[in-house]
């Protein structure tokens, strides 16, 4: 059973909602299907989500971008109100990989002003859309006074400080820097319901059977959980994508199976990386 929140969790678990609405479709001219396809996260998939973790008493995070906040501020109030994370996730969903300097610093800021107003409280949190940054992305993300980004994958579970200064060379090898203040909250592909889940533009299927991804983020849930203790398990999904029926019945289902061993906790992310960062920052 899950344990009193007094007691040290086994394992921590944080389901994650990129909430990306229309905002990756609006600047790439793919047309109205493109863009519905996207309004069915505040439409549907928002609603699914919020009336599961209220019925489970979890308290979650959701990675915003800007467009989504004015395009459909209902939809972020309702996760406000529910008590749940706001999180900055770019303005339209750019790929900052792609973007200047300048350009970078201005979607950061809008996209922090934006979650501030929208949640009542200077957002602590960072996703990279299409987890894409530039060179200088995470250190403009220490700098305008975020907390944790969670975009890297070097862990599954465990938590790190993001590296700074780190130079590569194919001849001569690569040179790591040393630990920034940044908290990195690890995440990986196989815990993401889009690449499983949903067709690229202009192309359809193949989807991957509900019943696949149940078994992937099942045991990968099963070995944090007996071989990690102390971590943290993030699953990173899409209103859009798993708010469809035969999919929010896998999050439901894994939901109660992971509720259902000892020691396990859900939490938004700012607090799990708050408690980790109370606890001593514990690594490997
Ligand atoms: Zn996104």
């Amino acid at each position: 059973m899950v344990q009193p929140p007094d007691t040290p969790p086994r394992l921590t678990v944080a389901l994650t909602f990129d909430h990306d609405a229309i905002s990756s479709e609006v600047d790439r001219s793919l047309g109205p299907v493109a863009l519905s396809r996207g309004e069915f996260g505040p439409r549907v998939g928002v609603p699914r989500i919020l009336a599961l973790l209220a019925e489970r008493g979890i308290e979650a995070t959701f990675f915003v971008p800007g467009h989504t906040v004015v395009s459909f501020p209902e939809s972020v109030a309702a996760i406000v109100a529910a008590g749940h994370e706001l999180a900055c996730h770019g303005w339209a969903h750019e790929d900052l990989a792609t973007l200047d300097a300048a350009a970078e610093r201005d979607v950061l800021e809008r996209s922090v002003e934006a979650i501030e107003r929208a949640a009542g409280v200077r957002p602590v949190g960072f996703r990279a859309p299409f987890w894409s940054l530039s060179e200088r992305t995470l250190e403009l993300v220490e700098e305008l006074g975020f907390v944790y980004d969670s975009s890297l994958m070097a862990d599954d579970v465990r938590l790190y400080r993001v590296r700074r200064g780190d130079a590569h060379d194919a001849r001569e090898g690569s040179r790591l820097g040393p630990p920034g203040r940044l908290v990195e909250v690890p995440v990986s592909w196989a815990l993401d319901d889009w690449p499983l889940f949903e067709p690229s533009p202009g192309a359809v299927g193949p989807m991957s059977a509900p019943s696949k991804v149940e078994e992937i983020w099942r045991e990968e849930f099963l070995h944090a959980w007996e071989h990690e203790p102390g971590g943290l398990f993030t699953l990173t999904m899409h209103p859009e994508a798993i708010g469809r029926g035969s999919r929010i019945r896998v999050l439901e289902r894994l939901a109660d199976f992971m509720a259902g061993h000892d020691g396990v906790r859900f939490a938004r992310l700012d607090r799990a990386v708050a408690d980790w960062l109370a606890a001593g920052e514990p690594g490997r």
